[in-house]
Formats: structure tokens, sequence, C-alpha cells
């Protein structure tokens, strides 16, 4: 009997899994799932350090420890001017995506979904038994069309409930300017859509700027805003994330939170704390360090007879290989000794991404020199 379990491995990618397991294999230079190699901070880690044997090892309070809350809602204040009703800290942004797909949808209603988009949204619509009707973002400039974007949600013949929107995009590094938020702002105000907002990327942006939905005209009332430590601070095993918004939408977080996984991860909340509460300089410094790396590996790219598109923001950079992109990631580890993914793995529509291929950057810069020569000398 084919289980849910069967049916959701068939949905969701093992890209990840599989890429990190073909460079431990191959010993090629990882620039597949995105992780930074090093750590954060280290003024985070010792106020990790110092949680641990200072009581703070029971079960937090499920909305997460108060002083996180409260330094998340300075960083949401003081950052976007926002003031949320609520705050409630999660398993990261994962588990506040998954909950709020649970908690904010009903069997059958259907989800606005931007592709290429991240695996765990697709699986978690499935958990839920939502629909997904997807607009496209087409490469070189992954630009939002409002007219997809109304096409989409007639689709669903008045069944869409939440957009599910990522900015900073994770795979395709854009960041969505004013006129693309303000498309998405009016069809959710036009369809009384909920906005789950996925901003785990909001500190790594490289041009333009981040603009958070919830402060778009209308979109406060009805937007849940979801980030996390991993990516602001190079923390992704720690999986302390949040989200915050109206109460009526965060309570249908925490109660579906309360039954998968209650509260945890106590002395890494109260560090998650001291991360928020550092200020812009170490956002400031990774942000340069990864602009860096980006010009680096898009400079290779370009060597190599790629065309680049060169993000925005995240840690992610897209290059047309010309190519099927699922073999030539398969065979790129043989070729140069370097992997990557194809972003074909993350559109329902295959032939949409087929020839493009994303490349991690929060590597050291001299593990990203060395991928660069090693990807500059490759020819098509
Ligand atoms: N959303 C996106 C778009 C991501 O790229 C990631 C990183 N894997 C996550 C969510 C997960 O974030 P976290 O590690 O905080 O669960
Ligand atoms: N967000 C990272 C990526 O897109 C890691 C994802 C994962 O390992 N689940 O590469």
């Amino acid at each position: 009997m084919q289980t849910r379990a069967d049916r959701l491995a068939g949905l969701g990618t093992t890209i990840f899994a599989e890429m990190t397991a073909l460079a431990e294999r191959t010993g090629a230079i990882n620039l597949g799932q995105g992780f930074p190699d090093t750590d954060g901070p280290a003024a985070v880690i010792d106020a990790a350090v110092a949680a641990l044997p200072g009581g703070a090892n029971q079960y937090a309070p499920l909305p997460g420890v108060p002083d996180l809350r409260e330094a998340i809602r300075r960083h949401q204040r003081e950052r976007y001017g926002l003031e949320p009703e609520e705050v409630l800290v999660t398993f990261g942004a994962t588990e506040a995506v998954a909950a709020a797909i649970l908690g904010l949808t009903n069997p059958g209603d259907a989800v606005i979904l931007f592709e290429p988009y991240y695996d765990s949204y697709g699986a978690c619509l499935a958990l839920a038994g939502a629909s997904r009707s997807v607009v496209t973002l087409r490469p070189p400039d992954f630009a939002l069309d409002p007219d997809a974007l109304r096409a989409a949600v007639a689709r669903t013949g008045g069944r869409a409930r939440v957009l599910l929107w990522n900015s900073p995009h994770n795979p395709t590094g854009r960041v969505f300017d004013r006129a693309e938020l303000q498309a998405v702002a009016e069809v959710c105000v036009e369809h009384d859509l909920v906005c789950v907002s996925d901003e785990v990327y909001e500190h790594l942006v490289f041009a333009g700027e981040h603009i958070p939905p919830a402060t778009l005209p209308g979109m406060a009332e009805r937007t849940l805003t979801i980030s996390s430590v991993g990516k602001s601070f190079s923390f992704t095993g720690w999986k302390i994330g949040w989200c915050s918004g109206p109460a009526e939408l965060v309570r249908a977080v925490r109660t579906v939170k309360q039954f998968l996984t209650f509260a945890g991860g106590t002395p890494l909340q109260h560090a998650a704390a001291a991360a928020l509460g550092l200020g812009a300089a170490p956002l400031e410094r990774l942000r340069a360090e990864l602009r860096a790396n980006r010009d680096t590996l898009a400079a290779a790219l370009a060597a190599a007879g790629f065309d680049a598109i060169v993000p925005a923001g995240t840690y992610f950079i897209n290059a047309d290989v010309g190519a099927d992109a699922a073999r030539f990631c398969v065979e790129l580890p043989e070729r140069c000794g370097v992997v990557a993914i194809p972003t074909s793995a993350f559109y329902d529509d295959r032939e949409a991404g087929a020839s493009l291929v994303r490349f991690a950057f929060c590597k050291r810069p001299e593990v990203i020199a060395e991928a660069a020569s090693r990807l500059a000398g490759l020819r098509r």
C-alpha cells in the first residue's frame, strides 16, 4: 500500500541530500546544498554556551522565550516599521511554513505558489491536502507577471486561501521590487488571501531593498512574516525561526506547532536573541563577503561560457549551461570537482528551468576562489 510518506517522497526533491552525498563521495567542492562553511558570530556562540549552564534547559514557553520574542519585535519595528500583534518562535522557518499551511488551509483549498519554489512548500501543501496553483518565473529575469498571477488565482475557481511568497527568492536570487510587491498585495486584498511570507534571506541583499509584504497597504492584517537565524547569522543547524503578524494568523500556527513539536531549543533561543541584538555590523560583514563571492563565481561562470544570472540577493547564483541541467550536475564533479544543483528540481514545469544550474556561494572566499578556477576551466 502506498503511504503518505511514499507520496511525499515523490513530491519534494531529494536533490539536497543527493548532491551533498555526491560531493562527499567524489571529494568535490559542494556548492549544491546551501549552508555556510563557517560559523556565525562568536558572541552568539558565547551566548549559547552561557545559556547552557544558566538554567535554560527545560521547555521554552510555547510562544518562545520572552527575550527572543522581544528581540524579534524590535527587529521588525526598527528595520521595517512593523508592529506585529503576535510573535511565535518555531523550529526554523521550515516549521513556521509547515504549521502555517496546515493551520491556515482546509483540505481542498488552493495555495498560490511561485515556481521555482523551495521544496518543502509542495510537500507542506500535500500534507495539508491543499492544491497548488503555480505562477512560473522564467529566466533570465524571473520577473513576476501580474497577469500570470491573476490567472493562477482564477484557475483555482475561488478556492485560493493562501499566497506563499518568498523574497529574496530561493533558488533564483531575485529580490522582488516594489511594483511586483504591489501586484501581490493587490491580488491578496482583492481575493482576500492570506500572505505567508518566507523572508529567511531578508538580510542577504546586494542590490535593491528587501520589502516585506506586511509593509504594503492592506497587507499587515493579512500577512504572516517568517524568518530565522539560519541564513542571517550562519547558524543553519540551530533551526531557530519565527513568525509574526496578526494574532489570528500567529495563533493558527501556534496551535499546529504545539502538537508538532511544542517548544524547544531553549538555550539557542536565548542565543538567537543575542544575535538579533548585535545590530548591523555582522550582517554587513556577511553581506560584503557574500557579494565578493558572488562576483568571483559570476566571473568564472562567464569565463566558462555560461550565461550567469547575477542575483540581487540570497547566496545562490544561477547559470544557463545550455544543456540538460540534471545531467550536467551529475557529470560536473567528474568534469571539474564541483557540485551544483539543477534548478529544474524546483520547477513543476521542468522545461522552464531545464538548462539552469544553481551554485551556492556561502563558502569561505578561498573555497569559492578554488571552485571558480575549476569552473572557469570548463568549456561547453
Ligand atoms: N525557506 C527557504 C526559501 C529556504 O531557502 C530555507 C533554507 N533551507 C528555509 C526556508 C529553511 O529555513 P530554516 O533552516 O530556518 O528552517
Ligand atoms: N536552503 C538550502 C538550499 O536551498 C538548504 C535546503 C535543505 O537542505 N533542505 O540549498
